[in-house]
């Protein structure tokens, strides 16, 4: 397919030829390929234009198999977009055998604290709620080898930076990370400056 012709595995393609993509779209094409040679990226794409399996599809590719711990953490600025980005995981690794999980506030710690402790691969999680289960102990970034912070101008807006600052500084300083931003504002070229290395620059 399409897909597999841009590198990724026979069990990804599958599951996004059964959910109706024939073609990636113009960041997919650009982004797929970028991301898994394991490059840092700053994409500049919105929402509606197939962002999420352009990160998602090639980062599970890198991940593989299944192992019991986290090794890729995105971060969300809301809940939604956090559940979204869980549940689009979800359906792209209906053929892997990759786990996934999402933390986020305003509800209670349980459930999301026994899915933790099972070990997923992957956990789409909102700053504070993920703050919280790293103080208690509950979650470990120890493992991250993939670090895609999502809608980091949402996030500065809603007065997260400092905490997303803190969870950088939890995951290993070798990772790959990808960062995508609608707009670009100082704060944020700061941000990505410390947090990226040598990035390749997605606009769509
Ligand atoms: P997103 O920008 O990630 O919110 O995706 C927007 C919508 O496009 C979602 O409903 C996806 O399921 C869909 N989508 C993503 N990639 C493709 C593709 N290559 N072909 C068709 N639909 C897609």
């Amino acid at each position: 397919t399409a897909f597999t012709k841009i590198g990724l595995s026979d069990a990804i393609a599958f599951a996004v030829a059964e959910m109706g993509y024939n073609e990636p779209t113009p960041i997919q094409a650009q982004a797929i390929p970028v991301i898994l040679e394991g490059k840092d990226v700053i994409g500049s794409a919105q929402t509606g234009t197939g962002k999420t399996a352009a990160f998602a599809l090639p980062l599970m590719n890198r991940l593989g198999a299944h192992q019991k711990k986290t090794r890729c953490l995105v971060l969300e600025p809301t809940r939604e977009l956090a559940l979204q980005v869980e549940e689009a995981f979800q359906k792209y690794a209906k053929y892997t055998d990759l786990t996934v999980t999402v933390v986020y506030g305003g509800v209670g710690y349980g459930k999301q604290r026994d899915d933790l402790a099972r070990g997923v691969d992957v956990i789409a999680a909102t700053p504070g709620r993920l703050l919280d289960h790293l103080e208690q102990g509950t979650a470990s970034l120890e493992g991250v080898e993939i670090l895609v912070l999502d809608e980091v101008d949402r996030m500065l807006d809603m007065g997260f930076l400092p905490d997303v600052k803190r969870i950088i500084q939890r995951c290993p300083k070798v990772r790959q990370t990808l960062f995508f931003s609608a707009t670009m504002p100082p704060e944020l070229a700061q941000l990505s400056s410390w947090a990226l290395s040598n990035p390749v620059e997605i606009k769509i």
